[in-house]
């Protein structure tokens, strides 16, 4: 497998982290080195081994391309495997040739791997297609930015303005006033449909249409900035009919979720296949618990358990981490029968091939006994409880009304989780959001340690909160917050359903 000591020039898409190739996700998980650009939506960063080393071209210090090239170069020499990712496709703007012909000459080793690009990938998010039989054969692509580095070559607007077809302008949002009169000055219709569309793909995308002599001016009152891109021509009629992505449900909503950076994966993902906007400020992470002998003294007397009780995924996972670390055949595991709370925890289960014989449709204590007891009775039944340290007392106790003898063993503690990864607290903490999710009181205690939610909610009046369940709006009433949603069916879906409910 050729790898180390080369370059490999990778597109990153258009912004959605979804739409990066799967040889540039491949190569991000085996980088040890990568470099990205500004338009590079970090989240793709969380791919990246732990130890890679992560180099951003940065914002206000910007690095000057001989540095980059210099980098690229030296990492490669060292043997390393360099990821140069760069926005939408590597080869379109921003330079990509340019680096390829350094390494080229510096005789580096180097691939490039093509990413969707905006051009294609922005105004199909915002409804338009580039080619259509009823309307168009052909496309160009040019720059508004004339001075921009990357067009050294004047563009030629009289010629420009006569070209059939649909028109692509790239880094054009600034100078939108100055090459918009200058195409009608040379001829073309100034009832030319047109559209902008700003952070296309992305949850926070923007985009507005009008024809060629409106479009500047609807750009500036919509406070549409870079980066954006502008569709020229009459396949921007087709938007009304067409506009999927931002006919979504919460299309255009900022959600912020709060869960551990290890469970917050599959329900970001349903709310941005939703529409939203996304900012993932985990407040919560799991760790080794205070006391393990508990737990090493039940794994070692498992068989003599009459129920083994799960109420979380990562209680499960956490649980047959130790327990394959101990033993090496599934069936030490004894004869206990299983009971899930929740269906994320009875899913996890399954995937191990483990039935579950009790499965509550509500969380609380009583209910989880009564569905253990079923038709029987788990009177004198040994119940071995596998969850987090300092867990509510609710389900122990009702447990043993109903009988059974308890073992309330900790699997792990929940901690703070403090770090920013993608900037998303800094975002929020200056913009908002629309919705704060939370899925349970912990995180709603540790959320408010880390930004003060009161005072929060009154810097962003529009600000509501949506909740899982009654434990996780109790702990919210206490900071005298009320929610604005709390979800009938107390799961993460249950959430997103409560979401779609008020919009
Ligand atoms: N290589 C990139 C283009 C780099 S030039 C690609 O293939 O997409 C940068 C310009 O691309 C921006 O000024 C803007 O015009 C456009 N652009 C990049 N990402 C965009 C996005 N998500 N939405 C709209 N325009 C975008």
């Amino acid at each position: 497998m050729k790898s180390k000591g080369t370059v490999y020039l990778v597109g990153a898409g258009p912004g959605d982290p979804e739409l990066l190739t799967l040889r540039g996700a491949e190569l991000l998980r085996r980088a040890d080195v990568i470099i990205y650009d500004l338009l590079v939506n970090p989240a793709l960063l969380r791919l990246a081994r732990p130890d890679a080393e992560l180099f951003s071209r940065g914002k206000r210090i910007v690095m000057p391309q001989e540095r980059i090239n210099e980098m690229m170069i030296s990492r490669a020499r060292d043997g390393k495997l360099v990821v140069r990712l760069k926005g939408g496709d590597p080869y379109i703007f921003g330079r990509g040739g340019e680096e390829a012909e350094a390494l080229a000459a510096a005789k580096v080793p180097f691939e490039v791997v093509p990413g969707v690009s905006s051009i294609v990938a922005a105004p199909n998010y915002a409804g338009i297609p580039l080619t259509h039989r009823d309307f168009c054969s052909s496309f160009t692509v040019f720059t508004g930015h004339e001075n921009s580095a990357d067009a050294k070559i004047n563009l030629r607007y009289e010629e420009i303005a006569k070209i059939p077809g649909t028109k692509i302008v790239l880094m054009g949002t600034e100078k939108l006033d100055e090459w918009t009169r200058s195409l009608i000055a040379h001829g073309m219709p100034a009832d030319t449909p047109a559209a902008i569309v700003e952070s296309g793909t992305l949850g926070r995308q923007k985009s507005v249409s009008g024809t060629l002599a409106t479009i500047a001016v609807l750009a500036r009152e919509k406070g549409l900035s870079p980066p954006a891109l502008t569709i020229l021509g009459s396949v921007v009629n087709l938007r009304d009919k067409l506009n999927w992505a931002e006919k979504r449900p919460l299309f255009g909503r900022r959600i912020v979720v709060t869960r551990s950076r290890l469970q917050m994966g599959a329900f970001s993902r349903k709310l941005s296949e939703l529409g939203a906007e996304i900012l993932e400020i985990p407040c919560v992470k799991s760790a080794t618990p205070d006391n393990k002998n508990d737990f090493i003294d039940a794994l070692l007397s498992l068989n003599s358990y009459d129920w083994l009780v799960f109420t979380s995924p990562n209680g499960v996972s956490t649980f047959f981490d130790f327990f394959f670390k101990r033993f090496h055949d599934l069936r030490d595991l004894g004869g206990a029968r299983i009971a899930a709370v929740g269906p994320g925890t009875a899913a996890k289960l399954r995937e191990l091939h483990l039935q579950v014989d009790a499965m509550p449709k509500e969380f609380i204590g009583r209910k989880i006994a009564e569905a253990m007891a079923g038709d029987g009775s788990i009177e004198n039944s040994k119940v071995c409880l596998l969850r987090a340290q300092n867990a509510n007392a609710d389900l122990p106790r009702a447990l043993e009304e109903f009988g059974a003898i308890v073992d309330d063993i900790a699997l792990y503690k929940t901690v703070a989780e403090t770090d920013d990864y993608f900037g998303a607290a800094r975002n929020f903490l200056e913009h908002g959001a629309d919705w704060i999710t939370f899925t349970s009181g912990t995180t709603v205690e540790y959320f408010h340690a880390r930004f003060d939610l009161p005072r929060l909610m009154k810097k962003f009046p529009a600000m509501k909160i949506a909740v899982i369940g009654p434990e996780t709006s109790r702990a919210l009433r206490a900071l005298k917050v009320e929610p604005a949603v709390e979800a009938k069916e107390h799961t993460p879906d249950g959430l997103i359903a409560g979401l779609l409910r008020i919009k």
